[in-house]
């Protein structure tokens, strides 16, 4: 392969910038564009699994994120009226010293853009890409009618909403998920535990989750995503009952929520996400590779867009170093990432409307069944491998190493020998919050 190719990246989110940096640390040259003004990060909070951080660690960035995020030990949701345990899952059921790394967007954000920065990485913003015109190499058209190229290879990371998957025959279309969520960036409050994931659940009709991001940047305030799912087609109705309303039907159901809720004056500080879900059979064309949550997209209740979009970056500069050609460095970037894609889109497909729907049957179950299976081998070591996005390996058909987890990678350790998690009596914890041994 010609040992350098000039290569255009659609969007500058988590697997636009780990690719570009993979591409360019291979000496390509890379060109990065983004249809924002000033390239910014969108939403609250996520959790970087085990997979999301290793590819952090092989581009040399885990300390950085590890110094700015949350290390999350364990999932725990509960239901609001009985305090019946619903979902409980801790990293190491699973033997390796695993753990989640909940941050803000603007961590992660901040950690890969100065990291382009650093490598000198074209970044064109103001750029929004509109189509495509491909013949002996690639031209980007953008909505000014500007082209650039002419390229040996794009790649498209412009996030679900891709205007370049168009080009393809088969470009799978996002199916928009009933439920959606508010969600909230607040300062960080003491009472709920700093190390886990909590959610509070009304059936499947209300969700509420708190999940400790750490700081934007160092120096900042500890801040929490705070969530409520909702459809959007009811927002208009909840908007209208007024913000008074909406606190006290949230605080009736976890009252020590009110540490959050106190921090909402408008329903401007709450952002509305709507999930939609795909999944492309081919994410790859004639000199167009789609990565990220252009090619697959879903619902956040298993926590791992983020995660495979970093995977899909560590992939495709695999396959590119691997392969003699552009074309072949698409067919193994798609061999490579076809199962582990599929069965965690299916796996998030499956367990979203045990969770987000208005179903009673789904969560009947669920309320019944997981508070008993969970703790029964192997459960938990397949609830843990399926949340660090484990449980088909990622690693070794894209030539990645996991990486050698720390002991105390981010902050301390949870205090649960003595924590009760917010809305919990300790009693009561203690038999349905599974403890380390
Ligand atoms: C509420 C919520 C919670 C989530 N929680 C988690 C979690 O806990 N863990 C997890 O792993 N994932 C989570 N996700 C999913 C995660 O945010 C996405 O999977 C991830 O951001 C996908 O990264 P990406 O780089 O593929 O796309 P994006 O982050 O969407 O980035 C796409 C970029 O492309 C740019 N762009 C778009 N169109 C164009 C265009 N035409 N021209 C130029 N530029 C363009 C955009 O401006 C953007 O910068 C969550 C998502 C939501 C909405």
């Amino acid at each position: 392969m010609k040992k350098s190719l000039d290569i255009a990246i659609a969007g500058a989110g988590p697997a636009g910038l780990a690719t570009a940096l993979y591409l360019k640390r291979a000496g390509h040259n890379v060109t990065v564009f983004e249809r924002f003004d000033e390239p910014k990060p969108v939403g609250s909070g996520l959790i970087l699994q085990p997979t999301g951080l290793s590819v952090l660690a092989d581009l040399g960035l885990l300390d950085d994120i590890l110094a700015l995020g949350s290390r999350i030990e364990r999932l725990h949701g509960a239901d609001a009226s009985t305090g019946r345990m619903v979902l409980a899952v801790r990293y190491d059921a699973e033997p390796g010293g695993r753990f989640g790394l909940a941050v803000h967007r603007a961590a992660l954000f901040n950690v890969l853009f100065r990291a382009a920065q650093r490598q000198d990485i074209a970044i064109e913003t103001g750029a929004e890409i509109e189509t495509l015109d491909v013949g002996e190499r690639a031209h980007l058209i953008f909505d000014n009618g500007r082209k650039a190229g002419p390229f040996d290879l794009v790649v498209d990371a412009s996030g679900s909403r891709s205007k370049l998957r168009q080009c393809l025959n088969d470009p799978a279309e996002p199916r928009p998920l009933t439920y959606g969520a508010f969600w909230a960036s607040l300062g960080w409050r003491d009472g709920f535990d700093e190390n886990a994931l909590l959610q509070r659940y009304d059936k499947a009709s209300v969700m509420i989750g708190v999940l400790p991001i750490g700081r934007p940047q160092s120096g900042a305030e500890k801040m929490a995503a705070f969530f409520w799912s909702l459809k959007p087609a009811d927002v208009e109705s909840v908007r209208a009952a007024g913000l008074g309303a909406w606190k006290a039907r949230l605080v009736s159901l976890w009252p020590e929520c009110e540490a959050f809720t106190n921090q909402i004056d408008s329903f401007d500080q709450l952002s509305l996400a709507r999930y939609g879900h795909h999944t492309m059979k081919l994410p790859a064309g004639r000199r167009l590779a789609v990565i990220g949550d252009a090619a697959h997209s879903t619902s956040p209740q298993l926590g791992q867009g983020a995660n495979m979009a970093l995977l899909d970056a560590a992939a495709l500069s695999h396959a590119l170093a691997k392969t003699g050609n552009v074309e072949a460095a698409l067919e193994t970037y798609a061999r490579a990432r076809r199962w582990h894609v599929r069965v965690f889109q299916l796996l998030s497909l499956a367990l979203t409307p045990f969770y987000q729907s208005d179903g009673t049957m789904l969560p009947f179950f669920r309320d019944r069944l997981v508070a008993t299976i969970a703790k029964i081998p192997p459960v938990p070591g397949v609830l843990a491998s399926m949340v660090a996005g484990t449980l088909i390996d990622p690693f070794r058909r894209i030539g990645l190493k996991e990486a050698d987890w720390p002991d105390h990678p981010a902050g301390s350790r949870s205090r649960e020998t003595n924590f009760s998690p917010a809305g919990i009596d300790s009693a009561a914890a203690d038999s349905r919050v599974p403890r380390r041994p």
